[in-house]
This record gives structure tokens, sequence and C-alpha cells, in this order.
């Protein structure tokens, strides 16, 4: 990966904008999940640093681990997945590592024995759901 000279162009003046707007608003899901396991009496710890790609939330005891996705950043196959029009080569690369790195980390933990569950940002807009969801990863064993 590294070394490499198809460099990808770095992004305009008008899309590193775009970029931190979307990265501000991008921590919100995570709140979401967060709020639905404590409101469901769940302890857990958040952003460990210690585990493969610094899950951010993580149920030690049970050995989960939970990462919240912003649907834009790890290119989910959702409307909100899109790649940019401009920069597309940058944005494919930028889009292809993070999903790269994404499905390390979650190999890291199963070797670590430990179970990974990505919440996308787009499945935190309906609660129930995402309660269910929640619950059918920590109770299941
Ligand atoms: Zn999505």
């Amino acid at each position: 990966m590294t070394g490499s000279s198809n460099k990808p162009t770095p992004p305009t003046e008008e899309r590193r904008r775009l970029m931190q707007r979307v990265r501000r608003t991008d921590t919100a899901p995570e709140i979401l999940v967060r709020e639905v396991l404590s409101d469901n009496g769940y302890r857990f710890s958040r952003h460990v640093k210690t585990l493969p790609g610094t899950p951010d939330i993580v149920f030690s005891k049970l050995k989960k681990a939970i990462f919240v996705h912003g649907c834009f950043w790890h290119a989910h196959t959702c409307k909100r997945g899109t790649t940019p029009k401009t920069n597309r080569a940058f944005w494919i690369a930028k889009f292809d590592s993070n999903r790269l790195r994404d499905r390390r980390n979650v190999a890291g933990l199963k070797t670590m024995g430990y179970r990974a569950l990505v919440v996308w940002e787009c499945q935190t807009y309906d609660l129930t759901k995402l309660e269910r969801k929640l619950k059918r990863f920590l109770q299941d064993t």
C-alpha cells in the first residue's frame, strides 16, 4: 500500500470544508447508540485503544465490540454512502483504505476472541430497530 506513486489528488478547499462538516455530524450516531445501551442498563468502555481499530464501544466481560460507522466515510452501500463527483480517484482510494482497515480490525478482534458489530449511521435513525439490533448482539452467546 505504501510507496505508491499514484497518490490521489488532495481535495479542494470546498471539499475540505464539507469534510469538516461531515466529521462533526458524524459523532451523533455514536451518541445515540450509547444512549440506547445506557437506557438498557449496559455498562461499557469507550474508544478502547488497546483493541484493533479502537472500537467505539467495548464490553470487555462479554468480549464484544461495537463500531459506529458514518455511512459516508466508510462507504456504506446506502444513499448516504455516495462517492463525490469531483476528485473521484481521491475518494475511491480513501474509501477503499477505510473499508480495508475496517475489515482488518474486525478480523483482528476475532483473533482475540472478540465479536464485533458494525452499526451504520443510517441504522440509528430508527431507535426501535437500533435497540433490537443491539440487544440481539449483546444477548447472543
Ligand atoms: Zn448507511
